[in-house]
């Protein structure tokens, strides 16, 4: 692939570069001869998410004590950032690593922990986070999904939709109301082992416009039962805190998602419009593609040391909600303006699936919707004000 000469990212050290190294191999050679294939089936091999994990690429944060490499969210920033770098769109594995696994982390017991992290390093358990439900999206405290204490155990009702990893999760983190009246602070967070429990059903693998390798889908779980143990944190309704606590992490890495998948646009651009001729001349040579392109490069530049700078305050616990809800609100926004531009000077062949253009076209559209819709951040913005 064409190189774009970014600003290389100040946080990036040698052994950060090993992993790039390590993820971008894995990403060419375990993902893309399979990718098609992965988008007709409509998500990932469960091989691949073992490979992954073989590859160093799973619980990059979790300690040593736990079976991780005890690395920090830079690993995890590696690992995203190539994957749409490298056109890998569809692995759940960022969510798995630096959305799902924060929560056993920071939260879980001493037990939890030990039973939990191992499985999630080798893929024995994939893992999917089931906040949205058919009436409650933006709304979260709306969630209607209740857990209900019976002795030992927790008996959950209720139905989810979109949710990541749906098809291939056995491990998955229930957004619940413990105590319905309560409002948010009634909400709590639960791990339910799907392989284990009687009363959890997969609904469809939801037809999307686009992340078509990844698989998103309804969720039902009718009379679950759970033990208390399954409970993340040491009480009940402190889960709305749990998830406002998380969620700045997330955005950052939806931020990633879209700065890799620019850069990706921006290189392919740059080498089609370098072969591609018209009127006898390189499209490259004609004024207006140089200006697109040095306009685009200009943003590119501008989003990856803003993206940059958040990934280090974040390393040094200093990032804010409304900083990282900047990050993910204009980090979105601009890669779909970027690669519908890039695409137009594709001319037809970027409408064409063949063209990656074409499939980063489709793929960046969900990211100003998921992780809190683009309007939700500038909500988050404001209260900063
Ligand atoms: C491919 C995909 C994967 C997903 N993965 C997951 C997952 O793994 N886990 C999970 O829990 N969820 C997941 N989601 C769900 C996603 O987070 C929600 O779709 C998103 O939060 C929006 O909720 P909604 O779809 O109910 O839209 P709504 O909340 O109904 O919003 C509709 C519109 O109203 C706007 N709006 C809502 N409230 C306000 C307000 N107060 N002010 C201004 N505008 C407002 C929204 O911005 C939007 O434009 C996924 C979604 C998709 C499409």
């Amino acid at each position: 692939m064409e190189t774009t000469d970014l600003p290389k990212s100040s946080w990036m050290n040698e052994e950060l570069d090993m992993l790039e190294s390590a993820c971008q191999r894995f990403y060419q050679e375990d993902c893309a001869p399979h990718y098609e294939r992965w988008e007709e089936q409509g998500s990932f091999d469960r091989d691949a998410w073992v490979k992954a994990g073989e590859t160093g690429l799973l619980g990059a944060e979790v300690p040593e004590e736990y079976g991780g490499p005890g690395g920090s969210f830079a690993h995890d920033a590696v690992i995203t950032y190539q994957a749409t770098r490298m056109g890998i769109d569809g692995f759940g594995a960022p969510l798995h690593n630096a959305i799902v696994i924060p929560y056993i982390l920071q939260y879980g017991s001493e037990d939890q922990k030990k039973q939990w992290l191992p499985k999630l390093i080798s893929a024995e358990y994939i893992s999917a986070i089931a906040m949205t439900e058919p009436a409650a999206g933006s709304d979260l405290q709306g969630v209607r999904t209740t857990a209900r204490k019976d002795g030992n155990h927790y008996v959950i009702n209720g139905q989810k939709t979109f949710i990541t990893n749906g098809q291939l999760a056995n491990f998955i983190i229930v957004v619940a109301k413990t105590d319905p009246k309560a409002g948010a602070k009634g909400t709590s967070l639960f791990v339910v082992e799907t392989d284990d429990v009687d009363g959890f059903r997969r609904g469809r693998n939801l037809d999307k416009i686009g992340l078509k390798s990844n698989d998103t889908s309804e969720l039902f779980f009718d009379d679950v039962r759970v033990p208390a143990s399954a409970l993340i944190g040491p009480e009940e309704g402190e889960g709305f805190i749990q998830l406002m606590e998380q969620l700045p992490q997330e955005r950052l890495l939806i931020a990633l998602q879209a700065m890799g998948r620019i850069e990706r646009a921006l290189a392919e651009t740059v080498a089609y419009v370098k072969e591609r001729s018209a009127f006898g001349k390189k499209v490259i040579e004609f004024q207006n593609t140089q200006f697109e392109l040095a306009e685009i490069k200009t943003e590119a530049t501008v989003a990856k040391v803003f993206v940059d700078h958040c990934v280090a305050r974040h390393l040094a616990g200093e990032l804010d909600a409304a900083t990282a809800s900047m990050a993910k609100y204009w980090l979105t926004d601009l890669q779909c303006n970027l690669i519908d531009r890039c695409l137009q000077l594709h001319g037809g062949y970027g409408y064409m699936n063949e063209y990656p253009i074409a499939r980063m076209y489709r793929d960046a559209r969900v990211e100003r919707i998921y992780g809190g819709t683009n309007e939700i951040m500038k909500l988050l913005i404001a209260r900063s004000l």
